[in-house]
């Protein structure tokens, strides 16, 4: 039978706050079928080229990121919120659901023209990833897609994306 992703994520109503559905991917991480499923999908048009480096953002962005980097042949760069990362780094202020937070990495994680994806299990309004990208780009990566298991597509974050360029890949929709 084949093996459905959106079937393998929980949807937790008014969570973290009333009026918003939360799409738990803790479920799907936990099943071994769903998971591998997952990481070879969001591989897949990149099997076989070159892919210098993956960028997660911070938490389940590692969790996914990791995986793919490791399919990859990749080395792995963590995207963290301020203050976490121990050497200098380069940041960016990016906007949340209400005002701006700033994400790190460090300034040595990527080299000018190092062919970069980046990965997050869900992609919203955009916020997140174009901070994301903005940080990359600061450094000189050669940002070649953004890949997400989700994607919210009433919120347009995929096409603000690929507004700045950036091909997105998602696998599962909600609307
Ligand atoms: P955006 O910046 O509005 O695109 O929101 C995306 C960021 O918020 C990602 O880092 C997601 O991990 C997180 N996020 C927002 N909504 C959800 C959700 O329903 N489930 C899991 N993560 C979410």
């Amino acid at each position: 039978m084949t093996l459905d992703l959106k079937s393998a994520i929980r949807t937790i109503p008014d969570y973290p706050k009333p009026g918003i559905m939360f799409r738990d991917i803790t479920t799907l991480l936990g099943n071994a079928r769903a998971f591998r499923r997952a990481i070879d999908e969001l591989v897949q048009p990149w099997a076989g080229t070159k892919i210098d480096k993956v960028a997660g953002m911070e938490a389940r962005g590692f969790i996914l990121g990791g995986a793919v980097a490791h399919q990859l042949s990749a080395g792995f760069v963590p995207i963290r919120k301020k203050g976490k990362l121990p050497h200098t780094t380069v940041s960016i202020a990016y906007s949340l659901e209400y005002g701006l937070d700033e994400m790190e990495m460090h300034d040595d994680a990527v080299e000018a023209g190092e062919r970069v994806i980046l990965v997050d299990d869900l992609i919203a309004t955009g916020g997140t990833a174009t901070g994301a990208v903005g940080l990359l780009k600061k450094i000189g990566a050669d940002v070649v897609a953004a890949c997400f298991v989700i994607d919210l597509p009433e919120l347009g974050g995929a096409k603000k994306i690929e507004a700045l360029g950036v091909p997105v890949r998602t696998l599962i929709s909600f609307e």
